[in-house]
């Protein structure tokens, strides 16, 4: 399978978050991209950098005011005395329904959505070309191979289309989805990171031509907690097209499978003609969040049930954080998922 990545993600180097009040380093860090490219070439994968797609394929899922910010917030920030060396919102608005701030501290707290995706005057780059990764894998599924995969990172599904969170910035699933509509009627989304995709459901909340599928730990106590519950389903247009499957915690294999077999039949009767695969390998029993209990070996199950579903498939890297079976992890997914083609 063809791997897509550029060392340019590299650049973008968060330093701390908030977790729980307190202040900690950033587990979103440029070494994952080590562990997930050996994982990768364990699997058989050859690496291949993306061109630089430009604007227009980010464009189609976020907002010009969005795109602009995170263009141009470092540069401003840097501009007020004694601020912070990465851009941190200290303000989020209630709801949005009021005017658009035109101070840069207005703009951080519109739109970004927590403290854990700090922005950086590399940000904007590495998270261009970790969205170039994953035009690049949809053009390839467009072009007749099977399936591809896009090394993101940073990640992206915590991204709705104008607001950044959750180490999120571009929506790149979101990215990939659009770019297949080009080619095909409908397409599904199917994210299996341990955290909701929060961001690529409101991009697609009010529409039926991209399905949402989304299995994560229940957000009743666990990040996103505003979005993730099985009673969302869609609006307008979109309504019934979008499908959460919230597990309890620490849920292991067969559960899981459990609920991608439910996920596979809500796919298979929208009838796509391609799928994005939001692939979090955070879900692991050892990952430092903890949330669900995935083994290395269920990671190949999950895949082979995904593959079975035999569409063309554009594999998208989200989170999945380190600890020592991280690489092992996408090497099982990876190595599942070919199996069955
Ligand atoms: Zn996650």
């Amino acid at each position: 399978m063809k791997t897509f990545y550029a060392e340019e993600q590299r650049r973008h180097d968060p330093k701390g978050f908030l977790s729980s009040g307190a202040p900690q380093p950033n587990p979103e860090k440029p070494v994952r991209i080590d562990r997930l490219l050996a994982g990768a070439r364990a699997a058989g994968c050859s690496i291949h950098h993306p061109s630089d797609h430009g604007l227009a394929p980010i464009a189609a899922v976020h907002s010009p005011e969005y795109l602009e910010f995170l263009q141009n917030i470092h540069r401003r920030w840097q501009l007020i005395p004694g601020a912070s060396h990465e851009v941190i919102p200290n303000i989020h608005p209630i709801n949005r329904s009021g005017s658009y701030p035109a101070s840069a501290v207005g703009q951080a707290g519109y739109h970004m959505a927590d403290t854990s995706c700090p922005i950086s005057a590399e940000t904007f780059e590495s998270a261009c070309w970790s969205a170039w990764s994953a035009v690049e894998a949809a053009a390839t599924v467009m072009s007749g191979e099977p399936a591809a995969y896009a090394l993101c990172r940073p990640p992206g599904h915590h991204a709705f289309a104008d607001v950044a969170g959750g180490f999120c910035f571009i929506n790149n699933s979101a990215v990939a989805a659009q770019t297949l509509r080009k080619h095909a009627d409908r397409v599904a989304i199917l994210d299996v990171d341990l955290h909701h995709g929060n961001g690529t459901q409101g991009i697609f909340y009010g529409r039926a031509d991209v399905l949402t599928v989304s299995i994560h730990a229940d957000p009743v106590r666990f990040y996103p907690f505003f979005w993730g519950y099985a009673d969302e389903r869609g609006e307008g247009a979109g309504l019934g097209y979008n499908y959460n499957l919230p597990l309890a915690r620490k849920s292991g294999d067969d559960i899981f499978l459990e609920a991608l077999d439910s996920a596979c039949r809500r796919i298979e009767a929208f009838a796509p003609q391609a799928l994005v695969v939001a692939l979090g390998l955070d879900a692991f029993e050892g990952d430092p969040f903890g949330g669900l209990s995935v083994s290395t070996a269920g990671f190949a199950r999950i895949a082979e049930r995904i593959a079975a579903l035999r569409l063309p498939s554009v594999i998208v890297q989200e989170g999945g954080y380190l600890c020592d079976a991280l690489s092992d992890n996408l090497t099982s997914f990876l190595t599942g998922f070919g199996s069955m083609r």
